[in-house]
């Protein structure tokens, strides 16, 4: 006996709802609780970001971070019978990572060369090509 059918259905209050998997898409589920009187309602087995399973690019970044990709994922993922993803989702989510990782570069670059010209300004630091130490020095040619 399920937890799914023990609990109340809160329309007509009787037990006996029925738990059925919609659609799965790599690691996750879209699931739906069903009742005799017609209450029906739908859920994922994880959270989704931007209508995308985070669990699928969790997996998809872990590999990344390994240096693997689609091939050994689906390896490790049917070594531990789990669902496996899609090579177009696998590249959906390597997609969405990219962007993210772009993103995050950028932002660094900008606050890397802000730090520089703060502390360019503090020190009295000049800048020719490569750094010269010249405190409260003009650069004479
Ligand atoms: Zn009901």
């Amino acid at each position: 006996m399920g937890i799914i059918s023990i609990l109340c259905c809160p329309e007509c209050y009787a037990t006996g709802l029925k738990l059925a998997e919609d659609s799965k898409e790599g690691l996750c589920s879209n699931l739906c609780v069903a009742c005799s009187c017609g209450f029906m309602t739908g859920f994922t087995s994880t959270p989704k970001e931007n209508k995308k399973f985070s669990l699928n690019t969790l997996l998809v970044f872990g590999l990344r971070l390994i240096g693997r990709g689609f091939t050994a994922g689906k390896k490790l993922l049917c070594t531990l019978n789990l669902p496996c993803i899609s090579k177009n989702t696998f590249r959906a989510h390597e997609l969405k990572l990219l962007e993210a990782v772009q993103l995050c570069s950028e932002e660094n670059m900008k606050a890397a060369s802000k730090e520089v010209q703060n502390f360019k300004k503090k020190y009295n630091l000049w800048c020719f090509g490569r750094w010269l130490m010249a405190a409260e020095r003009p650069y004479v040619t």
